[in-house]
This record gives structure tokens, sequence and C-alpha cells, in this order.
């Protein structure tokens, strides 16, 4: 068996540790080298307590894709810096698989002209958690019977980007089979301003960051006398590693991006 060699940005991050343990007991993966911030040419071991992966660290992405020989990269960083970072990979023909949220369009297509342009992969999904991608997947099901709908989501307050990717994405899919319709009094006003929410084409989405909180979202439908509610909750940043882990072994298998886990499951 040969492993898939592996190259991670982010490694010291809440998310980034979580990876390196999940790569580490997974026999099929081998990282191979990190991209961080800081510690160039220092080896993981070294600024990662939890790990004796001897694997060298490097500050530049371009160097680091040089040097090092990988077939997936990984990306949990933060979305300016995750942008730069899979775009590099995928020019060098590195897969990339991104758990970074909050790229905008213009991002996602220039990565995916790329992506095309070298016949690689990119896996980008706002939430690995396979629960989560579940939840939103009910949410389409749900919108086409129950139109009137908002999005409750709520972070822990390091999170700098709302609201979350999870939660446009999961506009984004109700969108698709939702017949359009204003929700709400014709006359609604704010008297404070924000009081509703994001409101991405008339369907408000609420964030909440505090701490103690990890990644939840709630879906709420409104409908005469009922109300139909879908929630999903990752207490814990483990959570996330069984849709990265998948996504890792899958991206090879495209050649153009892929938003969402919910394109590589099978759920029929
Ligand atoms: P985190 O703990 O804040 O980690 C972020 C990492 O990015 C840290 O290693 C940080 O280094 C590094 N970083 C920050 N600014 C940087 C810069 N300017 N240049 C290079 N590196 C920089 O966050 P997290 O909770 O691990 O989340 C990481 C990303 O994954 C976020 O975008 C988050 O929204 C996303 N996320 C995705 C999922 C999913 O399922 N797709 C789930 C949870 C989180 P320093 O420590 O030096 O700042």
């Amino acid at each position: 068996m040969v492993a898939i060699k592996i190259i991670l940005a982010g490694p010291r991050g809440k998310m980034g540790k979580e990876a390196v343990k999940m790569i580490e007991n997974e026999p099929k993966f081998e990282l191979v080298s990190c991209i961080d911030r800081k510690n160039n040419g220092k080896k993981l071991s070294e600024v990662l307590s939890s790990t004796a992966l001897q694997v060298p660290i490097f500050e530049d992405p371009e160097s680091c894709f040089s040097s090092v020989k990988a077939d997936v990269f990984i990306d949990l960083t933060i979305p300016n810096v995750g942008y730069i970072n899979t775009k590099a990979a995928l020019e060098r023909g590195i897969h990339a698989v991104v758990g970074t949220s909050g790229f905008t369009d213009e991002q996602l297509s220039e990565l995916t002209k790329t992506a095309e342009a070298k016949g690689v992969g990119c896996i980008i999904a706002p939430n690995f958690a396979l629960g989560a991608v579940l939840m939103m997947v009910f949410s389409k099901m749900a919108a086409k019977y129950f139109p009137d709908v908002e999005v409750i989501e709520k972070h822990h307050d390091q999170k700098i980007d709302a609201p979350s990717g999870t939660a446009v994405k999961t506009v984004e899919m109700i969108k698709e089979v939702r017949q359009a319709k204003q929700q709400g009094h014709p006359d609604e006003y704010e008297s404070i301003e924000g009081a509703r929410g994001a409101n991405i084409d008339g369907i408000h989405v609420h964030s909440m960051r505090l701490p103690g909180l990890v990644a939840h979202q709630e879906v709420v439908f409104g409908s005469k006398s009922q109300l139909l509610s879908i929630k999903h909750d990752s207490f814990h940043r483990e959570s996330f590693m069984d849709g990265l882990h998948l996504a890792v072994e899958e991206v090879s298998k495209y050649k153009t991006l892929v938003y969402g886990l919910e394109n590589i499951l099978d759920l029929q």
C-alpha cells in the first residue's frame, strides 16, 4: 500500500491539531510537511507537543510545494491565506482539500479554473461533519414543502467570519428548491439595525458567537400550526475528521472543484 502524501497548512490551529492526529492514526496517510506562518525550518514535533512527527515546516507555500513531493494539500487556516495556499498547490498539480471557510465567489471561480486547467481535484467543504452535511441535505428536502425558513448558527467566539460557511451553503441548497417568497410581514422594519440578522435572498441567518460553543446550526421551518427544526451540533473538532478523511481519499478522482461534501457522498 502506498500512502497518500499530505501537506497540511495550519497545523497549530484547533482543526489543524485534530487533522495531524487523524493523519497520524491512519496508515493510508502520511504527513510529509506543514505550512505555518511561523516556525520556518523547524520540525513539527518541536512546535506541537502532541506529536513526534519530524516533518519539516515551511512559512512560504511555494518553497514547501517545490521542496516536498505530495499528493494532497489540506488547508485549515483563514480565508485569504487559504486561497493563496490552495491556488499555489493546484498550480503545482497537487490535489487540494480545503476546510477553511469564507472564500468569495470570485476566489471559488478562480480555483475552479485552476483545478480544471491543471486536471486536479479540489474539494472545499464548509463543513466536514457528516451529520452537518445530512442536516443541509434534509433541509433542502424540507424546503420544497416549507418555504418559510430561518437559520440560526452558533459558533465559538474565535471564529472570524459570519455568517458561517455552513449557513451560507445551507441557504444556497434551500434556494435550489424553495419557491421564492417574501417572508414575514411586508412592512417589517428593524428598530435596531441587525435585529433580523443577515438576509440572504430573503432567508434570514442569525449568527451567535460565544465561548463554550463549537459549531451548531438549527434550520427552522414554519408553517400553519407546525414547526420543523433540523439541528446539528458539533461538540468537538474531532467531529470534522471523518469527512476530512473521506475527502482526502476521494479528491484524486476529480479534475475540478467540488464544493460541499454532499457531492461526494452516496445519498441515494
Ligand atoms: P484556529 O484554531 O484559529 O486556527 C487557524 C490556523 O490558521 C492557525 O494555525 C493560525 O496560526 C493560522 N493562521 C491565522 N492567520 C494566519 C495567517 N495570516 N497566515 C498563516 N496562517 C494563519 O481555527 P480553526 O478552528 O482551526 O479553524 C481553521 C479554519 O477551518 C477556519 O477557516 C474555520 O472556519 C474552518 N473550519 C472548517 C470546518 C469544516 O468542517 N470545514 C470546521 C471547523 C473550522 P496562528 O495560531 O499563528 O494564528
